[in-house]
């Protein structure tokens, strides 16, 4: 079962913006449920669809955290509860939603704090409440999505705590310590040293940082607690330990891109049916920091499922690179575009990145063999000040490894004969063209 909404065009939408991209939802949606009935950025409509919502204490949101194993949705799959076991208490903490996605092919925040923002406002309303934070700060990149989230503000009688931000639209301004750096004022691009979030945060204070799927996906688990919450997902499915729903933004050589919301656990044949998959020679999942992967029909969209083929499901972005087009050009122009997204203070983004996509490059080209590439990947593996290199670098050995019969083609004809399509987008107007 799914449905597919059109795009959300309203006049409070502003053109291009990532608030009209469509979702959907295979099964039982649990975020977007009623989405499709009204219009839920109502915060009465909302209260209406999923009724009034209580706050738990330290302890008990804690131990539902613990029941329900609830991981952060950003991409590191960190659980919450141990972000909130390892504040310190010197003093009065914040709470932080990230709501930036630097990565071109996720829109599942937007989609969120646009559709169904008081989802997201009330996971982060139930977090300050357990921790006794001092605010609340809603951190976003898209201008109309920041709109989204003021409107739905407006109409809540919390909004005092809260404090929306729009930072740069860059690739490293979701992580962590980059956003805390553009929240604190300064650019927003990750910090020389490694200092945790939940020791000196936002303003020096101890943070909670999640991101904004999390926060919704915590408000979800209060309201229908740790049973309810399991009676979706891989759990359900096929026995592994991933109960509830997942976002996925599904985009490249697919007829209708999207966030679709799927339980944890179903294959990627049910996924690529409902956005219209063409076939594909593979898959990018996990984002620029993700990996390729054979697409596999059977491919279990769970975390456990997607580590077990060799990948990450990170983020949750899905993308298809179809048979049509060139996927070691595809690969060739994503490593260039990845070493020019970092502020190359690091030795591995200063040098190696910008090495590492040339090699491939010259792959591409026929002019070299990967053994140069695979070497320079792993040479700036573990070597910067955040995990940039070292996501490059999977991006970068996962597609030589999964696209090994192309290269082989490349070095002995000098092209496969096909041209890069651009399915692998680098904008998020690429990502949604003939959506937007
Ligand atoms: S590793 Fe790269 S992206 Fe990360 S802080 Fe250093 S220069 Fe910036």
């Amino acid at each position: 079962m799914i449905t597919v909404l059109d795009p959300l065009r309203t006049a409070l939408v502003p053109a291009g913006s990532l608030a009209a991209i469509p979702v959907g939802w295979l099964g039982q949606p649990r975020l977007f449920a009623g989405a499709d009935r009204r219009d839920l950025t109502s915060y009465s409509n909302h209260l209406a669809e999923h009724g009034p919502l209580t706050t738990p204490t330290s302890a008990v949101l804690l131990a539902l955290l613990d029941a329900a194993r609830l991981t952060g949705r950003g991409g590191a799959a960190f659980p919450l509860a141990a972000k909130i076991r390892a504040l310190r208490p010197r003093a009065r903490p914040v709470v932080v939603v990230n709501g930036c996605e630097g990565e071109p092919s996720s829109a599942k925040d937007a989609a969120l704090l646009s559709r169904v923002p008081h989802q997201v406002l009330d996971g982060a309303a139930v977090v300050a409440a357990a921790v006794d934070a001092r605010r609340v700060f809603v951190a976003v990149t898209d201008p109309g999505v920041e709109v989204a989230v003021r409107r739905a503000l407006a109409g809540r009688p919390d909004r005092d705590r809260f404090e929306v931000h729009r930072l740069p639209d860059r690739f490293v301004s979701g992580e962590a310590r980059a956003l805390i750096a553009g929240l604190n004022g300064d650019v927003a691009v990750p910090p020389g040293r490694r200092t945790l979030p939940t020791d000196h945060g936002v303003g020096g204070a101890p943070t909670v940082l999640s991101n904004a799927e999390t926060f919704a996906q915590l408000a979800t688990l209060v309201r229908l607690g740790p049973d309810g919450f399991a009676r979706h997902g891989a759990s359900q499915l096929s026995g592994l330990a991933e109960p509830g729903t997942v976002l996925l933004t599904v985009t490249g050589a697919v007829r209708r891109p999207g966030v679709v919301e799927v339980p944890y656990g179903v294959e990627l044949s049910a996924l690529a049916e409902v956005v219209g998959a063409q076939p594909s020679q593979a898959l990018v999942i996990g984002g620029y920091h993700g990996g390729w992967l054979r697409p596999d029909p059977h491919l279990v969209l769970s975390k456990a499922g997607v580590a077990a083929a060799g990948g990450t499901l990170g983020a949750g972005a899905v993308m298809f690179v179809g048979d049509q087009t060139c996927g070691l050009s595809e690969l060739a122009r994503v490593a260039g575009w990845l070493a020019d997204q970092s502020a190359r203070s690091c030795g591995p983004c200063a040098f190696g990145l910008p090495a590492l996509a040339e090699d491939v490059r010259a792959l591409a080209a026929g002019r070299a063999g990967p053994a140069v590439a695979e070497r320079h990947a792993r040479m700036v593996t573990g070597r910067g000040a955040c995990g940039h290199p070292d996501g490059a670098a999977r991006f970068v050995l996962s597609g030589l490894a999964t696209l090994a019969d192309e290269v082989r083609t490349h070095q002995s004809y000098g092209s496969c004969g096909r041209a890069d399509q651009a399915h692998l987008p680098m904008t998020r107007a690429q990502a949604f063209r003939g959506v937007r």
